[in-house]
């Protein structure tokens, strides 16, 4: 595996020509990570994966700051994956020649993280389209775990990048919670609530397939998981899994959540 730390070394050294497959994370890698590469390993003849925790999306400065880092692990995990290339950049390469037209979401798009989180979308888009506009593999690979960003991502790339986006199903562990670097940050209790909050989520995605009134009782699941010592939700919406709007049926929506469990914010979706 070769490692890259500049962009313009990574232009050099692969020809991006070829079939290239590009997976963009913040390491500490896990198997949701894993599954992208392996993905893209099958798809594509050479395969890149950047590390890159970006500042642009963290819009607090402490949650920047503990979000975890394994870089040997990473490393170690890569080489034994057969990864052909690392891109690990400092801030100060991806940002140097940042153009000052800033990116901005659409009013219709500021709903639930983007609502709750300011300026994160906005931080992701940067660093995609920093990314894409300096180096051009064929193909980019995103977790359905950040299912939001997925949809946010297609937009912004459809007509500004000739790549093709990749959508993975989101990774979970054996008791149904999604797989995310920031569990590195849970004790075993708060595990533990996390996967009664993800079983409680999916029997309420099947009651309401079956009869869609269901929904009304979004409030007191609510009220359930509120309950449970040190978890706070920031949102639980249904919408549709297409748009994101309010408008869904029975066929085509999603339940999405956003909560804090001992102050460590996850997310999910079912
Ligand atoms: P991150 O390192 O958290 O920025 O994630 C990098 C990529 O991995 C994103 O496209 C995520 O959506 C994806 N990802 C993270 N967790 C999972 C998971 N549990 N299952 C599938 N994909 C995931």
């Amino acid at each position: 595996m070769i490692i890259f730390k500049s962009i313009n070394t990574l232009n050099k050294e692969v020809n991006f020509k070829a079939n290239i497959g590009f997976v963009p994370t913040m390491g500490s890698l896990h198997k949701g990570h894993i599954s992208l590469i392996k993905t893209s390993k099958k798809a594509c003849k050479k395969t890149l994966v950047s590390i890159f925790i970006n500042p642009s999306q963290f819009n607090k400065h402490h949650d920047y700051k503990k979000y975890p880092k394994n870089l040997k692990k990473d490393i170690k995990i890569l080489k034994k994956l057969k990864v052909d290339y690392l891109f690990t950049p400092s801030a100060r390469e991806i940002y140097k020649n940042k153009k000052s037209s800033k990116i901005k979401l659409k009013k219709k798009d500021k709903i639930m993280c983007a609502l709750y989180r300011p300026g994160h979308f906005e931080g992701v888009l940067a660093v995609i389209n920093q990314f894409l506009q300096r180096f051009k593999p064929k193909h980019i690979f995103f977790g359905e775990k950040d299912y939001q960003q997925l949809l946010l991502i297609k937009k912004f790339v459809k007509n500004k990048f000739k790549i093709t986006i990749h959508a993975c199903p989101t990774v979970r562990s054996k008791d149904k919670m999604a797989l995310s670097s920031r569990n590195e940050l849970l004790t075993n209790a708060d595990i533990k609530k996390s996967s009664y909050v993800a079983s409680l989520l999916f029997n309420f995605k099947r009651k309401m397939k079956n009869d869609i009134s269901f929904k009304k009782n979004r409030i007191n699941i609510i009220d359930k998981i509120n309950t449970l010592k040190k978890i706070k939700i920031e949102y639980l919406e249904i919408r549709n899994k297409i748009n994101l709007s309010k408008n869904y049926n029975q066929k085509n929506f999603k339940i999405f959540i956003a909560y804090y469990n001992n102050k460590v914010r996850l997310i999910d979706n079912y």
